[in-house]
């Protein structure tokens, strides 16, 4: 006898995590090349002479500090320990095996996963031809049955962005009671005035008394805690109360809440950094561009390479020139965004793999 694992369970391909090679180059996980400010550091120094404690269940002093930084109501917030687990949250609280979840494909390829751990039915509407989401796709597919749309705004892995008349339009035609979940893992990276911050959409739509919009960000990408796990929701009450009903208890550990609360004071500084990645980010989208890549308009911290067929071909090639990159077999490559000498050497590869 053995135990019984659930047998749908082999259907679910494991998450592949960006790899990591000892003394390569890795641009495989959207991470910021920087270390963690020395305000941040010291604040998870002094955090972990209590870790003898269980941290804050819910992350009041996060919370507060959110609420102030953000200019919304706490009651509308919640943490999670890292947005992916917010995701899954969201997934959990909304939908059972009877239900849908939508999404464009590709985009995070932590949405199938999720929704197929819950037992709801996936649909994927392929992307347009400009390698964005196809919101005029997606609102057509939506049935009684979908509960929660995935909006990955700028997507992951493309980089490409949604506008603000494009989204606008989408959630007029959402109903009521499905959810829109709009992902902005790399919102600190826009640049494009076009593209609307979501919150203050959410909030717009709030006071209109449209309900079904929910605000996902993280501290992993832009804030560099990517090893702490700590995001955050805005969202109704309603939603935000559901997602702390199906929290993991302490899953925020108090050494990632205290970084959260000193990079949120340290805001101005971050975000000089990202200024940094940006620039470096048009630099290295047009060489690629000048070296024969098609690569699209990206607003986050990373670049896509449409390669198809050619994709293994070029992930072997990275390698073996010490660089790591993000492959998604036959589809294509996502490269992040480094330091100068990263990308550097990046770009390097990429222009000897077309020669
Ligand atoms: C990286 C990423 C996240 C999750 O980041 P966490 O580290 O779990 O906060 C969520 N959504 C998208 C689209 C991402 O790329």
């Amino acid at each position: 006898m053995t135990v019984r694992i659930r047998a749908d369970l082999e259907q679910l391909p494991g998450y592949v995590p960006g790899r990591s090679i000892p003394g390569a180059v890795k641009l495989a996980s959207n991470e910021v090349p920087h270390g963690p400010l020395p305000s941040v550091a010291e604040a998870v120094a002094t955090a972990t002479v209590e870790i003898n404690r269980y941290p804050d269940n819910f992350g009041s002093a996060l919370i507060t500090e959110l609420s102030s930084f953000l200019d919304v109501p706490a009651p509308q917030l919640a943490i999670g320990c890292g947005s992916v687990s917010l995701c899954q949250q969201l997934v959990q609280a909304t939908c059972t095996r009877d239900d849908e979840v939508l999404f464009g494909w590709r985009s995070f390829e932590a949405y199938p996963v999720l929704s197929h751990v819950v037992g709801a039915r996936q649909v994927r509407v392929p992307l347009d031809e400009h390698l964005g989401l196809d919101l005029r796709a997606m609102a057509a597919a939506i049935t009684p049955a979908t509960r929660l749309v995935f909006l990955c705004n700028p997507n992951n892995p493309t980089g490409t962005a949604v506008r603000r008349a494009e989204l606008e339009e989408f959630l007029d035609r959402v109903p009521e009671d499905t959810l829109v979940v709009l992902d902005e893992a790399y919102r600190e990276f826009v640049t494009d005035p076009d593209v609307p911050d979501g919150i203050r959409l959410a909030e717009e739509r709030f006071a209109k008394g449209r309900h079904n919009i929910a605000v996902l960000r993280t501290f992993s990408k832009a804030y560099g805690l990517a090893g702490l796990r700590v995001g955050y929701c805005y969202a109704t009450g309603t939603i935000a109360e559901a997602l702390r009903k199906v929290y993991v208890p302490f899953s925020v550990n108090a050494p990632a809440q205290a970084a959260a609360i000193a990079s949120l004071r340290s805001h101005d500084l971050l975000m000089a950094r990202c200024a940094d990645l940006v620039a470096e980010r048009e630099r290295v989208r047009t060489a690629l561009v000048e070296a024969g890549y098609a690569v699209p308009d990206t607003q986050a911290n990373f670049v896509w390479l449409p390669l198809g067929d050619r994709t293994e071909a070029f992930n072997a090639h990275c390698l073996t020139h010490k660089i790591v990159v993000r492959a998604f077999a036959a589809d294509g490559a996502r490269v992040t965004i480094g330091t100068p000498e990263e990308n550097d050497a990046f770009l390097t590869a990429a222009r000897s793999f077309l020669s």
